[in-house]
């Protein structure tokens, strides 16, 4: 049987990262994805900001397109935060997690493409997992001290098949990706696009991002509160993707180069196990993605960054302090996507359309681009509350005022 320190399952961003960061320090580390390449689930937009490229020293080879602009097109309106630099990128998804197992290889870790997890036994101190080879019907042992849950909203080693998991909300996509003509095209490459509102979006946003000169992703997501009916979901979002094509980018000759999407299961409150039965949980596993804007790609790699140090300390000494690892995670992340929680539900299922064009109308005359672009992709809330605060003072000012005189 063959044996490794640490075994991940799951090759999405969190589990590449994970894995990348143990085989860089050294550690015996197999990563494990039951496609068999990641051009069969290439389901991301993975638009993002700057700040992940430095971050975890991403080359410019993954990146599909720079933006500039921020766009948010409402029903009535449509609303520009101009950018006079590169303000963030749309990355290849698939060639994003390829480079993370390319890097794992290359610092001395292995990856199994096409094979899919089945089940765990703990014996004696370690975890035997049994996968299943995609092009061949027997099923393999493996030996471990540990494993990685990064298999995404699936949660599939953390939770036995029958397990009772926490509640969730759920949020699932449709992307077409599609080649029109430059005309389109340019006026589309340098922005990043979010339909709000009820005429181009329901229970949730759509978007057009840029991709390679023209490639574009048109897609659009809806959140569901209690259980997900995916088929009827799927006929949703693809019908608003279809009318975005056809009505607003009036694309009358295109080629769909792939149609994909997915789901994302976040737990309200962050009440996902972190750690079990030597089963670590990374990225969409444990909710790392943020609730309001579905921004999940930095998130997932920064657990995966930040786990990896405590799975280094345990391989070291033994000692399972991935309590810890929950402790630092939630610090850092508990009240922002409380308040992204509040302002998901306001926006996707509570606002009637007419206070959602005001809500963006407002922050359109309020800030500036850095500004906007911190509050969604940031969490900055300081400016934004205080620009807030200010308004509904002036209006009380005014209306006292009104009531004087
Ligand atoms: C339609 C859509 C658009 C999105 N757009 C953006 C965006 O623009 N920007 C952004 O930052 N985020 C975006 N996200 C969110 C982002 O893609 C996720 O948060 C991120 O991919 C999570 O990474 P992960 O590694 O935790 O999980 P995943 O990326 O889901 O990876 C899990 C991996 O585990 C594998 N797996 C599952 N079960 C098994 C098994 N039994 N055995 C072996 N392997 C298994 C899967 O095949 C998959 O490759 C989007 C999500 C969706 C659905």
């Amino acid at each position: 049987m063959d044996t490794f320190d640490v075994v991940v399952v799951g090759g999405g961003p969190a589990g590449g990262q994970t894995a990348r960061e143990l085989a860089k320090k050294g550690i015996n580390v197999l990563l494990v994805e039951k496609y068999e390449s990641f051009a069969l689930n290439n389901f991301s937009s993975a638009g993002m900001t700057l700040a992940p490229l430095k971050e975890f020293d991403l080359p410019e080879s993954i990146i599909g397109a720079y933006w500039k602009d921020l766009v948010i097109q409402c029903t009535k309106k449509s609303y520009c935060w101009k950018g006079n630099s590169n303000k963030g990128v749309v990355l290849n998804f698939q060639k994003l997690r390829e480079f993370l197992a390319d890097e794992t290889i290359k610092y001395g870790g292995n990856v199994f493409m096409g094979y899919k997890y089945i089940s765990k036994k703990i014996v004696n101190d370690d975890v035997i997992i049994k996968l299943a080879a995609n092009n061949k019907s027997q099923e393999i042992e493996i030996k471990t001290k540990l494993v990685v849950d990064a298999t995404g909203p699936l949660r599939k080693v953390m939770y036995d098949e029958n397990e009772q998991q926490p509640e969730m909300i759920i949020g699932s996509g449709t992307e077409y990706e599609i080649e029109v003509s430059q005309e389109i095209y340019d006026e589309y490459k340098d922005k990043l696009l979010f339909f709000l509102g009820h005429k181009w979006a329901i229970k949730g946003y759509s978007w057009i991002f840029p991709m390679e000169n023209r490639i574009l992703k048109v897609g659009a997501g809806k959140t569901h509160l209690t259980s997900l009916n995916q088929e009827k979901t799927d006929k949703t979002t693809r019908k608003i993707t279809e009318k975005i094509i056809s009505e607003y980018l009036k694309a009358k000759e295109y080629k769909i180069i792939d149609k994909h999407g997915g789901i994302v299961r976040y737990s309200m409150g962050l009440k996902d196990v972190f750690y079990k039965n030597k089963v670590i949980g990374v990225g969409d596993a444990v909710s790392a993605i943020n609730p309001r804007g579905g921004e999940g790609i930095r998130y997932a790699m920064q657990t995966g960054e930040l786990a990896s140090k405590y799975i280094e300390q345990y391989l070291k000494t033994g000692n399972e302090n991935f309590d810890e690892y929950q402790k630092i995670w939630l610090k850092k992340t508990r009240k922002k996507w409380k308040l992204s929680e509040y302002s998901a539900a306001r926006m996707y299922s509570k606002y009637s359309d007419a206070q959602v064009e005001n809500r963006v109308h407002f922050m359109n005359k309020n800030f500036t681009t850095d500004q906007i672009i911190d509050s969604l992709f940031n969490f900055k809330y300081d400016k934004v509350f205080l620009r807030a605060i200010q308004y509904s003072w002036v209006k009380l000012q005014y209306f006292f005022k009104k009531e004087k005189f």
